[in-house]
């Protein structure tokens, strides 16, 4: 721990996103995933020469509107390069990305760390496309259990955008929550799914140590393969721990791409890294450039809805929240809107948030399904709310309506009469019951007269006994208090 204590890491993100168009980037062939192999494909994304790209303008609106939530600056002339490289997902040996002239740059996000705030700057979001996918056959679908390759170029082209950081993240934690927070954020934006299982977010992490308050920056090392969250951080705490063993036995770092495996939580050496200028990279000649008015960025601007910092800032301040419930529920737009539409039925914002945090929340893993999914509506679970304040039913009644309700979307009221729940507020019925323990019961209300609180338990689990747990225990304490003391 010393020893790792003399250093720190400096790490900066790539971040690739698939956007969610209707088609591709160049062709109109429509963006698919798990269907039938090489389905969606035309000569432009099986690179056939001669055949001719065409941009997608939604793609550039699309890209545009990351680029603007991520506080970039988007240049108004843009224009695409090709980036040379052989490899057989990429049919034409070249990909279509952009290089000196990018769409946008010199952007901010701010990352929530609980107790401070991380600024991470984006040093640009450009526009790419997406390469086929090889597929490996045999059971495993590993390359080494392999007997052959076959390349499905349904992905081929799919719009793509790549989202660079500037070296300014410094623990793995703050790369996670980065990733978490870009997520969030481009999922507000409604332009990706952003789903890193089915690989439409994908993270390229690049890592260097340093000694502790020095200026200069170490030698970086690119880690593949990291695709969860888990998977970022673990595999960054492990480079970084290797990386501080190389500096402190005299070596040097060398300036690698490294590969994560998950199995063994360690990275290992794939390749030394290319140079930019082993791409050869050259404006693309069949595109024109694009020209943006300003008019058409201030449009797409507005297109942008409240993002999740500003919201978690204006949740806390409106509702009372804490800021841990206020971020909760605004890093999930669906979960937003829910709990600001139960706000408007019920007046106990703090009330709503614990189910929705709680028990709700437990349901909607269980089932994992979307609180947009759920059978429960806003209004009825108010009304669930309200009988519990009433004393209509007790909270732990709730616990089980709330299940009931969850499953059947039912209302509160009709689960209640249904299953005779009504909670027994009647004084009068509850009094002639308390009578009864009050004689049958003796011993216990002596010791609770000599200051024995416990005795009240017990004499409580009576009353419940005897409605078959349906008495209200508050308004039977007040009366039974009265009765004897
Ligand atoms: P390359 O030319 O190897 O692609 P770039 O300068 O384009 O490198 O940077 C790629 C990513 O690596 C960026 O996110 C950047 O912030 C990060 N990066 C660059 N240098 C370092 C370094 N010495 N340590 C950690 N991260 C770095
Ligand atoms: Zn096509
Ligand atoms: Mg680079």
């Amino acid at each position: 721990m010393e020893r790792e204590n003399k250093y720190e890491a400096v790490i900066g993100l790539e971040t690739h996103v698939e956007l969610s168009t209707v088609t591709k980037m160049f062709c109109g062939c429509r963006l698919s995933f798990g269907e039938e192999k090489n389905k969606f494909t035309c000569p432009v994304c099986l690179g056939h020469p001669g055949s001719l790209p065409v941009t997608n303008w939604k793609a550039v609106e699309y890209a545009i509107k990351i680029a603007l939530a991520l506080n970039c600056k988007v240049n108004k002339y843009t224009i695409f390069h090709r980036k040379n490289y052989f490899y057989p997902d990429m049919a034409k040996n070249y990909q279509i990305s952009q290089y000196d002239i990018p769409l946008s740059s010199s952007g901010y996000l701010d990352v929530d760390m609980g107790n401070y705030t991380r600024r991470v700057g984006i040093t640009r979001v450009h526009m790419e496309e997406d390469t086929g996918k090889l597929v490996h056959t045999g059971v495993t679908g590993r390359i080494s259990e392999s007997k052959a390759t076959i390349v499905d170029y349904n992905r081929s082209g799919t719009p793509l955008i790549e989202i660079v950081t500037e070296p300014d993240i410094r623990s793995p934690e703050e790369a996670r929550e980065y990733l978490i927070a870009l997520r969030n954020l481009i999922l507000f934006l409604d332009v990706s799914d952003c789903s890193m299982e089915e690989g439409s977010m994908r993270c390229d992490a690049n890592v260097s140590v340093r000694e502790k308050n020095s200026s200069k920056i170490g030698t970086k090392t690119e880690i593949k393969n990291l695709n969860s969250f888990k998977f970022l951080q673990k595999g960054l705490e492990y480079e970084i721990k290797r990386q501080i063993k190389v500096v402190e036995s005299g070596d040097k770092v060398i300036q690698q791409t490294r590969h994560y495996d998950s199995k063994t939580g360690t990275t290992k050496a794939m390749r030394s890294k290319e140079e930019a200028q082993d791409y050869r990279y050259f404006p693309e000649p069949d595109l024109v450039p694009i020209c943006l008015e300003d008019e058409t960025i201030e449009t797409i601007r507005k297109t942008i809805p409240e993002l999740p910092l500003a919201k978690a800032r204006r949740f806390k301040e409106r509702y009372g929240l804490s800021a841990e419930d206020s971020r909760f529920l605004a890093n999930n737009m669906e979960i937003a809107d829910y709990f600001e539409e139960c706000c408007r039925y019920y007046d106990n914002p703090k009330n709503i948030a614990n189910w929705i945090m709680g028990d709700f929340s437990a349901l909607l893993n269980k089932e994992k399904i979307a609180i947009k999914e759920s059978k429960i509506t806003p209004c009825n679970m108010c009304k669930m709310l309200e009988m519990v304040d009433k004393g209509k039913i007790s909270s732990r009644m709730a616990k089980s309506v709330f299940e009931e309700m969850f499953t059947t979307g039912k209302g509160p009221e009709k689960i209640i009469t249904e299953r005779g729940l009504e909670q027994v507020s009647d004084e009068s019925i509850l009094e002639s019951i308390i009578d009864e323990v009050i004689k049958e019961n003796p011993g216990p209300v002596e010791q609770f007269r000599e200051g024995k609180e416990k005795a009240m338990s017990f004499l409580i689990g009576q009353v419940m006994a005897k409605t078959k747990g349906k008495a209200n225990p508050q308004l039977a304490n007040k009366i039974i208090r009265k009765k004897i003391v």
